[in-house]
């Protein structure tokens, strides 16, 4: 496993917008990805609970998922989702229940946003050993779930923000600067 460089606006915007292509088998090169991308997401300087391969480079339809939660108002552990490492993840339904919630990436370090995303999804994958494998997810698992299948189509959660002044907002609550 290797730590790799995770590609960011604005520099790597061209890299970042190209749409990923399908795995076909599980090759050595597929698991050694697959332990490139965990690698990184685990050792990445600021806090990540996903990553897909196209955000180290590697325009390959693979995320990895992994949360070790934390504790809300009450003391209690939310917000857990244990290793996934997903191949080809596609949704396959959602809910027309929607929610907003708080969003950042690593790709994307200036911004943070409210991004509306439907609540509920059932996505179909391969797991990392080829397994076809349904996911019924709602919530803050289907929230990264979105977030990261859209990064394997070179879409990133600021598209979803139709209001751009909520996104300059949320660029002044973390750098303190005025936005133009
Ligand atoms: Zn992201």
């Amino acid at each position: 496993m290797a730590k790799l460089e995770i590609l960011c606006l604005p520099r790597d915007e061209a890299a970042l917008r190209q749409k990923s292509l399908p795995v076909t088998s599980i090759t050595p090169d597929i698991k050694a990805l697959m332990g490139d991308l965990l690698e990184t997401l685990r050792t990445s300087e600021r806090p990540g609970v996903g990553l897909a391969a196209p955000q180290i480079g590697k325009n390959v339809r693979m995320i990895v998922l992994e949360s070790e939660g934390w504790k809300n108002d009450k003391e209690e552990l939310v917000g857990v989702i244990p290793l996934k490492i997903l191949l080809n993840p596609e949704v396959i339904k959602v809910s027309e229940e929607k929610d907003e919630r708080f969003e950042g990436c690593l790709s994307v370090p200036a911004y943070n946003g409210y991004v509306t995303r439907p609540k509920k999804i059932k996505v179909t994958a391969l797991d990392e050993n080829g397994n076809e494998i349904l996911i019924k997810a709602s919530g803050f698992l289907a929230r990264v779930l979105q977030h990261e299948i859209d990064h394997l189509d070179g879409i990133l959660f600021i598209d979803h923000i139709k209001n751009k002044k909520k996104l300059l907002n949320a660029l002044e609550e973390t750098n303190g600067h005025e936005a133009e």
